[in-house]
């Protein structure tokens, strides 16, 4: 190890920025250097992409510039990560070779919209910044029809996101005055709202969407779109807006690098470690069993959770002390209902090694905690 050893952190998103906050938090550059690799310069709470959408948000007023991380001496490099040489301790990036002697992989999910036929021609991908303002556009002027909401894989991120969307595209129809003309059906192909949560949980989240008379359709796995067609296993839905939340896939790299099969995630347990020594992984990327056929969901809370756990750990270590964490599993998810309230998804993945979950009652408290949460993120981190 050099004098003053170097992590290196690759992605700049909840689980990178918490893991190098809370490095330097602890240690001054003096004792840990750090470097954070990301393609892009910005970070955004990935909630507020539901607040450009209904127009409470614009894209410019509501990312953090990663530049920032320089005010507390933690290096920022901005270029795309070609490869991870686990062996010989380097990241290879387009117009750079940078050696580590601790790496944290935090390099979140891809979406891949491609990998189900006639989804890029046919319908919008919620969760791509770039489509947020044509999506807006279209729930602005849409005056009847059918709009369809559909999980086209799982895991994906954030599993309430898409519920909230639905609600949130409910409030904006109500205030335009043709909700009664537009019909929102939710399709999924899991057999209950939110299989991670629970039934109980679930079963909330159903009243909750069918009391804004949004229909969920469970169990429909998407084979296909064709125009204002999706094409199920088993079925066929009509509709004339398609928003939907793609497949979910890791990096190249990571697949490159053997760290993941083809189309999994990098496996890991409560300590985030990879097989290669000093070589962590948090967030989006992994995945965490919690029993069995139950992963920890892909959400910025875990991610940020597991970046505290891999960072505590690695200051333990430079201080050659014993202590070890291990990542806690507890966090919360809100959801807003369009109504100027919110409720909280509580979760305590590895309470008894059971996991719990439940949910609050909507509140307009819980919505100014999500206000918060977002603001608090921005400023503690960049
Ligand atoms: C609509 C929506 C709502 C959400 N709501 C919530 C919520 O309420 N609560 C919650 O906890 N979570 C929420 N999430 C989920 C949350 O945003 C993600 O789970 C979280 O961002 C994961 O953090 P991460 O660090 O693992 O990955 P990310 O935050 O995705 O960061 C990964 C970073 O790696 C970079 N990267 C990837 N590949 C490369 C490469 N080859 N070279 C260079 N850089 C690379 C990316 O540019 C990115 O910045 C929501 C997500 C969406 C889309």
């Amino acid at each position: 190890m050099a004098n003053i050893p170097h992590v290196v952190i690759l992605g700049g998103g909840f689980g990178g920025l918490s893991a190098a906050n809370e490095l330097r938090n602890a240690l001054p550059s003096s004792q840990v250097k750090i470097t954070v690799i990301d393609k892009k310069d910005w970070f955004m709470v990935g909630f507020v992409k539901l607040w450009i959408i209904n127009g409470t948000r614009t894209f410019e007023n509501s990312t953090g510039s990663l530049n920032e991380l320089q005010k507390k001496e933690i290096d920022f490099i901005k270029d795309e990560i070609l490869s991870i040489n686990l062996e010989d301790k380097n990241v290879t990036t387009k117009t750079k070779e940078i050696s580590f002697d601790f790496l944290i992989i935090s390099m979140g999910a891809v979406l891949a919209p491609q990998r189900i036929p006639g989804l890029e021609q046919n319908g919008f991908n919620l969760y791509d910044h770039n489509h947020l303002l044509e999506i807006r556009k279209k729930l602005e002027s849409i005056e009847s029809g059918k709009i369809a909401i559909s999980i086209m894989g799982m895991p994906y991120k954030c599993p309430p996101a898409p519920f909230e969307a639905s609600l949130l595209i409910d409030s904006m129809l109500r205030k335009r005055g043709v909700r009664d003309s537009v019909q929102i059906d939710f399709y999924s192909p899991a057999p209950i709202t939110l299989p991670a949560a629970g039934l109980e949980v679930s079963k909330q989240i159903l009243e909750l969407v069918n009391s804004e008379q949004i229909v969920f359709h469970n169990s429909c796995k998407i084979k296909s779109v064709e125009s204002k067609k999706l094409i199920f296993e088993n079925s066929e839905a009509d509709f004339d807006l398609l928003l939907a939340v793609p497949p979910h896939i890791a990096p190249k790299v990571i697949y490159d690098s053997g760290l993941a099969k083809a189309s999994g995630f990098i496996p890991i347990d409560r300590d985030c470690k990879t097989p290669f020594e000093n070589v962590f992984a948090i967030g989006d990327v992994t995945s965490l069993t919690v029993v069995e056929n139950m992963a920890v969901p892909k959400a910025g809370i875990f991610a940020e959770g597991e970046g505290i756990t891999v960072a505590k750990n690695i200051i333990s270590k430079i201080q050659s002390k014993e202590e070890s964490v291990l990542f806690d599993g507890k966090g919360g998810c809100f959801i807003e209902s369009g109504r100027d309230t919110a409720s909280v998804i509580e979760v305590d993945m590895f309470s008894q090694s059971k996991p719990t979950t439940s949910l609050t009652e909507l509140t307009s408290d819980n919505l100014s905690k999500k206000i918060e949460f977002e603001k608090e993120r921005l400023s503690k981190w960049l």
